[in-house]
């Protein structure tokens, strides 16, 4: 289903290449981590994959398709075939939760009939309905992200492509947006995340693709995220003043957490509000099993039903995604023409 062959990725202007000869098939149905530090490739696999780049050499295909020679004009049926969510959500700020789903079936002319069917039975998929006619600021991160992955998955694609969609959320509601797409899997559907969630990796026991440097160092069935040194560690300093002192109180609490498995009541809900670059850079949360900032308020539901640290095991529901009534109006379901080109 994606096939990478010997792909090398030069960015202009930069010395060494993003990938180097990077080798990898992926079958219809299967659920892999990209995994591998900041820079060693990720996001440009995820590029190469939806056809926003092509490679400086090697091929890659992508449903039956040979990337390289699909023409422009083509790629726009060609991407109707594959959702996409990102760290960031990327919603339409000032269309409603309704209107955001509906939005990527009215850019493919969609009939307003069909738009009307399959936008309530997407949100109900994500644990959304009842919100149809919120703004996102409205929204915490975790509902935010569903709405995300609603609107990836209404227009049934064969291939979900996941860019760190649970880095700006807090762990109890990452463990939620990782079953909702374990359940779309489940249904069918090839689920490809790049993360540096570490504990999501080890705990699933999925394929794991590795990359350092542009390299692919591991391919593995059923492995863990392995080598985690890459990952910076929060480490308290005592440093004299007010702020220093309030800064390792914080980091005292989260290694109470991370000893205890105590995770204390998040503030009062609020919107979510995404946690700058920057910061994310300076700081990762999965290593410690807290989040740093705390960027959201966990959405009641998810408190509910996923509480816990990062380390709380990710329970697998048993979903017969067909009694929902909407498996296939959303691509969740097998079937067999998945090499069938997506512009046939
Ligand atoms: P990851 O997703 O694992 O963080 P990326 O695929 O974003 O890694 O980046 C891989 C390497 O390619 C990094 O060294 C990054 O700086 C470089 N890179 C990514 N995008 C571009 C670009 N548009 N132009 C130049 N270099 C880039």
């Amino acid at each position: 289903m994606i096939r990478f062959e010997n792909v090398t990725k030069r960015y202009r202007g930069t010395k060494r290449p993003a990938l180097s000869e990077v080798d990898f098939n992926v079958d219809a149905g299967e659920f892999v981590f990209l995994v591998g530090a900041s820079g060693s490739g990720k996001s440009t696999c995820l590029r190469l994959i939806l056809r926003e780049d092509v490679p400086s050499a090697g091929r890659v295909a992508v449903l039956g398709r040979d990337l390289r020679s699909l023409a422009n004009r083509k790629v726009p049926y060609f991407r109707r075939h594959i959702g996409s969510v990102f760290q960031d959500f990327r919603l339409l700020p000032s269309k409603t939760v309704a209107q955001n789903v509906a939005f990527s079936l009215q850019v493919i002319g969609s009939s307003r009939g069909f738009i009307q069917q399959a936008v309530p039975e997407a949100l109900a998929l994500v644990g959304l309905d009842g919100k149809a006619k919120r703004m996102p600021h409205e929204l915490s991160g975790g509902e935010q992200q569903r709405v995300a992955i609603a609107r990836a998955i209404v227009n049934r694609p064969k291939v979900l492509l996941a860019d760190e969609p649970t880095g700006n959320l807090d762990p109890a509601t990452s463990v939620g947006i990782m079953q909702l797409l374990t359940r779309i899997n489940a249904g069918g559907t090839t689920v490809v995340m790049a993360t540096h969630e570490a504990a999501f990796v080890d705990q699933m026991q999925r394929r794991v693709i590795e990359l350092k440097g542009g390299e692919m160092v591991r391919d593995e069935v059923g492995g863990g995220y392995g080598d985690t040194s890459s990952i910076p560690r929060l480490t308290p300093e005592a440093v004299p003043g007010a702020a220093a002192a309030a800064a390792l109180t914080a980091v005292q609490e989260i290694q109470r957490e991370t000893i205890t498995g105590v995770v204390p009541t998040p503030p009062a809900e609020q919107p979510a509000t995404a946690r700058p670059a920057a910061a994310q850079d300076a700081v990762e949360p999965s290593a410690q099993g807290a989040p740093w900032p705390p960027a959201v308020a966990t959405p009641p539901e998810e408190r509910a039903t996923a509480a816990g640290p990062r380390t709380t095991p990710i329970v697998i529901p048993e979903v017969e995604v067909a009694e929902l009534g909407m498996a296939d109006r959303l691509g969740l379901s097998r079937d067999d023409d998945e090499e069938v080109g997506p512009t046939s």
